[in-house]
């Protein structure tokens, strides 16, 4: 199951959460409270992720990271499409839809 980021907007407190993909938001693991936020990943963060699992992200210049981003989005983008719906790609990872910048 993915981790997700999360800050809470009552308190302020980031946490992580393990969940699948379409369970509701946990609740604030300090207060309790429900209003957290999922904090969205950027493109740049995604990519290097990429390059951490291909075991050379270390000295990755910005043009590596473009174009690995640019190489495997589209890939994951059309399997996630492939097994949810275009829809729930949309809605739920928005950040395969930016380009890196
Ligand atoms: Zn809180």
């Amino acid at each position: 199951m993915p981790v997700y980021d999360y800050r809470c907007q009552a308190c302020g407190v980031r946490f992580q959460a393990r969940h699948g993909f379409n369970d509701p938001a946990p609740a604030c693991p300090a207060c309790q409270q429900a209003s957290v936020q999922r904090l969205i990943v950027t493109a740049p963060a995604i990519a290097r992720g990429m390059l951490t699992l291909a075991g050379d992200s270390r000295g990755a210049t910005k043009e590596q990271l473009r174009a690995k981003w640019a190489e495997e989005t589209p890939r994951l983008r059309r399997k996630l499409v492939d097994k949810l719906g275009e829809d729930v790609v949309n809605r739920h990872a928005p950040t395969l839809n930016t380009t890196y910048e």
